[in-house]
């Protein structure tokens, strides 16, 4: 399996997800414009005609704002659930949706999506879990606290992209109104370094071999606060050795392999 991140943060998410055996592709998330998306995949030297099916995890803007001009130009069956799809509701979306329940498989050729429930301030939002053959990655963003499901996915995960969105200082004195600070803390909002780096403590171990934090916030974090975090907890848990990458708010990935 390979994965790219074509963005991460609240400006926008996009990952592609693709199976190295049958170059069949699906996307995770829709929150970059349609011209974003060509030019990110082609630097990596992929196109739009490979990705099958697009996938949304909740209606919030950075997560789904782009899938009206996917949808128009390339006709892919965007998957979400029912009252996801009720919350963005737009007659231009109407072709082609398909609606996936809290907790399903989809699968398209050798690649199968499945959809589990999380807790964030959207209408029954998912994190998903792609897997082809034995491989499977995890992609959980915006995660208020985390559940069973994640808990007892994480040490079955061969790559992991998970939210490590705010630093508890930067977020108690940075410049957001205390209604959003109280947003982004609270069980529906974002999950922050610590907690990331808790749940990777905890449920983490040998198999993980692509570990991604992404959806970085712009005040209240920095790329360098969350890679120190890591190279700490990596220096304490010797079992957990995988490759390690801060997704770019602002760039694409490199190509990965799981
Ligand atoms: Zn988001
Ligand atoms: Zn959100």
């Amino acid at each position: 399996m390979r994965i790219i991140v074509l963005n991460s943060g609240s400006n926008g998410n996009a990952v592609y997800v693709e199976s190295a055996e049958t170059g069949t592709g699906v996307l995770l998330d829709c929150g970059l414009s349609r011209r974003q998306i060509e030019t990110r995949l082609k630097i990596h030297g992929r196109f739009p005609s490979s990705i099958r099916g697009i996938f949304i995890t909740h209606e919030h803007g950075d997560h789904i704002r782009g899938l009206p001009g996917m949808s128009k130009a390339y006709k892919i069956p965007a998957h979400m659930t029912e009252q996801t799809f009720r919350q963005y509701w737009r007659k231009d979306m109407l072709k082609g949706y398909r609606f996936m329940g809290m907790q399903e498989s989809v699968t398209i050729h050798d690649v199968t999506v499945q959809s589990f429930p999380k807790s964030h301030d959207a209408a029954d939002p998912v994190f998903f879990r792609v897997s082809v053959g034995e491989k499977s990655f995890l992609y959980v963003t915006d995660l208020g606290v985390h559940n069973e499901h994640l808990t007892s996915l994480i040490p079955t995960a061969d790559g992991l992209l998970l939210e490590s969105n705010y630093d508890p200082d930067m977020l108690r004195n940075g410049p957001y109104p205390e209604h959003l600070k109280e947003r982004i803390d609270s069980e529906f909002g974002h999950l922050s370094n610590p907690l990331a780096r808790h749940l990777l403590e905890t449920h983490a171990g040998a198999k993980l071999k692509l570990l991604i934090l992404g959806h970085l916030s712009e005040h209240n974090n920095t790329p360098e606060l969350v890679a120190a975090g890591i190279d700490a907890l990596l220096k304490k848990k010797t079992d957990l050795r995988p490759a390690v990458l801060v997704a770019s708010r602002h760039g694409v990935s490199d190509v990965m392999q799981i």
